[in-house]
């Protein structure tokens, strides 16, 4: 059984309140943060091994590390919520369930990097979590967590909650600071990066929820214990949301050492494809990773166990393997149409495009179109091998990784499906009513 650091107490009724909250050990690692010295908290967060849990992995001590701290400067820590990677919703329940979690990660955080007014960001469809974040809030500063002079330190923190509009660029990092600036969510070109010129110009470090989450249990039992946890660079615990044909869809915690086959068949977690059905793929970071065949998900390509981790989920590179990304879990049955999948995945990422730049704007809605055409039976060949060049002129030519997202999905589709889509094109009567199955390939 997986160790659990986050929703150890998940299951407890109240646990939203502060007052159950605290009665369970809440705000004592708050306590003891604002004991230490920024300095000292920053040492621990980086010998905790932390990676940043929003889809990119990046250690959080040494993103901490390059915050600018110019004289008489505002910093601000912003925390993304604007969770809308498609298959993704843990930090969703992490906010609906231990919203006290966050604000106290928040506050250690804010102390360590020297922010007075932090923000979270949550994404618009979210509509009933900022009034729970706010009352939570509201409940700290009752308790004299948050607002003037905490705990007699001096140290002064005022937390706000912005809703989104909806806008799946918004979780770009620079759109996100755009869009709470009030303006558009276009992304930025970096440099400068946000930790010198973010939100207002000001020094400003943005980070995931879950990862904000995390220095809760850090600061509790040290980073040193918490590197302990899990494997190599995958310290820690993990959120994993799993959705698509399991029987047990929901958020999972996981301390990064059990194997894809044990995540997908315990009872612990998935409990196995639904209806008794074969396993044919699965994303397993988030709709923006690529999707990976049965065969490659449960073996690398040294015939070795697949773990949930970061480096094991990255074996192989982008030819044969996929990334841990934001931990949405999508697993595909037999039944399911690769095509017709990576339409609708062509299909979000064309809508949510900024449009600033011209291979992100065009290339996803040409994406989109050939892949229609395929799906509906009225593809051609060549229509593959375009469609291929498309991505490719795509990845790496964009301001934000937008581009990157929208490209690598049909890559690797095309990588490790090239027969279903040919099956498409050979078989136009069929396609629109039956699927290639599992048993094609
Ligand atoms: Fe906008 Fe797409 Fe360019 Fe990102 S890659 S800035 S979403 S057009």
């Amino acid at each position: 059984m997986s160790k659990k650091l986050l929703l150890k107490d998940a299951h407890i009724e109240g646990i939203r309140y502060f007052e159950t909250y605290r009665k369970q050990g809440g705000y004592t690692a708050a306590e003891k943060a604002l004991k230490m010295t920024p300095d000292e908290i920053l040492e621990e967060v980086k010998a905790s091994g932390l990676r940043g849990r929003g889809g990119a992995g990046f250690p959080t001590g040494m993103k901490w590390s390059f915050l600018a701290k110019p004289e008489g400067v505002p910093r601000h820590l912003v925390v993304n919520a604007d969770e809308s990677e498609p298959g993704t919703f843990k930090d969703r329940y992490l906010m609906e369930f231990l919203p006290h979690l966050l604000i106290e990660g928040m506050l250690i955080s804010s102390y360590c990097l020297g922010s007075n007014t932090s923000y979270i960001y949550i994404r618009g469809e979210y509509s009933w979590i900022p009034d729970i974040l706010e009352e939570a809030i509201e409940e700290a500063k009752a308790a004299g967590f948050l607002g003037k002079n905490i705990l007699g330190t001096g140290f002064d923190l005022e937390i706000y909650v912005q809703r989104g509009g909806g806008a799946y660029i918004c979780g770009e990092e620079t759109a996100l600071l755009e869009s709470l600036e009030g303006k558009r969510g276009n992304p930025r070109l970096k440099p400068p990066f946000p930790a010198v010129k973010g939100l207002w110009e000001r020094p400003t470090v943005v980070n995931n929820v879950e990862s904000i989450a995390a220095i809760v249990p850090i600061i509790d039992i040290t980073g040193a214990e918490y590197a302990k946890i899990g494997v190599g660079r995958s310290t820690g615990t993990k959120l994993i949301s799993a959705c698509g044909n399991i029987n047990k869809p929901g958020v999972y915690e996981i301390d990064m050492t059990i194997t894809v086959e044990e995540f997908i068949y315990s009872d612990e977690y998935c409990g196995g494809i639904k209806d008794g059905k074969r396993l044919k793929a699965c994303i397993p970071g988030g709709s923006s990773v690529p999707i990976v065949p049965a065969n490659l998900l449960l073996r690398t390509v040294n015939g070795e166990p697949r773990y949930m981790n970061y480096e094991s989920l990255a074996d192989g590179g982008f030819a044969t393997g996929t990334m841990m990304g934001s931990g949405g879990f999508i697993v595909l049955d037999e039944d399911q149409c690769i095509v017709d999948h990576t339409m609708t995945l062509a299909r979000f990422y064309n809508h949510e495009s900024c449009g600033q730049c011209t291979p992100c704007r065009e290339g996803t809605g040409w994406m989109y179109k050939i892949l229609k055409k395929i799906e509906k039976g009225e593809g051609k060949m060549e229509d593959i091998d375009l469609l291929w060049d498309i991505q490719r002129k795509i990845e790496g030519n964009t301001i934000c990784p937008l581009g990157d997202a929208a490209a690598w999905p049909v890559a690797a589709a095309i990588r490790h499906f090239r027969d279903e889509f040919e099956w498409h094109v050979k078989n136009p009567e069929l396609s629109q009513t039956q699927n290639y199955g599992l048993a094609h390939y």
